[in-house]
């Protein structure tokens, strides 16, 4: 069987998902930092409705920073995790204005110094509001099918990143992420991979998935 590469992965999802992008919604680099905190163990979808209405009323890193903490807990309360959601905002925010003259940081090293901002987040906001590409987002998708996949036998975030990173383009850095996100949810799922379906198929290791028996030949 020939070995599954990132250069294939890209191809044929790029086919598949041509409008792959990413899924929280957001006007401002700002917002899309805000968003992307909140999107830490909560689906897009939850922090889409959620965000809606906190974007009208938190327009800066002021409006964040100077806002009660509770008040601000309460308005991404369904989020999940909210205090330490708040705090990481607020905090964020704060550094935002003493030390970036208000303005979303445009390097990864800077963006490292917000408070809840790994690189993950940091990618995530770099490449989408300004695009500016410094990593790739390894997210719960990424981890998973990359490891399904055979792209990866790494097992720590970090060293997902820098093992990717080495095999895939700089340009793609972020789509890989954005087409690892969209086929995790359409066919590569957690719990119930469609491997039938899946345009992989014929070379997938598939990789830690149970009860799925390739017969000799098939594709
Ligand atoms: S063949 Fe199965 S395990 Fe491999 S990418 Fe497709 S759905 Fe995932």
């Amino acid at each position: 069987m020939q070995k599954l590469s990132v250069d294939v992965v890209l191809r044929k999802l790029k086919k598949l998902y041509p409008d792959a992008k990413c899924s929280l919604d957001f006007t401002t680099p700002l917002d899309l930092l805000v968003a992307t905190i909140l999107s830490a163990q909560c689906t897009d979808k939850r922090v889409n409705i959620v965000t809606k209405s906190l974007f009208k009323k938190y327009r800066s890193p002021k409006d964040y920073a100077s806002v009660p903490v509770l008040e601000l807990e309460g308005d991404i309360h369904s989020c999940g995790t909210f205090r330490m959601k708040a705090k990481a905002i607020q905090t964020s925010c704060r550094l935002i204005l003493d030390q970036f003259h208000g303005d979303v940081p445009r390097t990864m090293k800077e963006m490292l110094m917000l408070r809840g901002v790994g690189r993950k987040t940091a990618a995530i906001v770099l490449s989408t509001a300004y695009g500016i590409i410094e990593g790739i987002p390894v997210d719960t998708h990424c981890i998973r099918l990359s490891h399904r996949m055979g792209l990866t036998n790494e097992t720590v975030q970090g060293k997902i990143e820098a093992d990717l990173m080495k095999k895939t383009p700089r340009k793609d850095w972020a789509m890989l992420s954005h087409l690892f996100v969209a086929h995790g949810r359409n066919i590569c799922i957690a719990r119930s991979p469609k491997c039938s379906e899946c345009v992989l198929r014929a070379m997938c290791p598939r990789k830690g998935v149970k009860g799925i028996k390739r017969k000799k030949g098939t594709k």
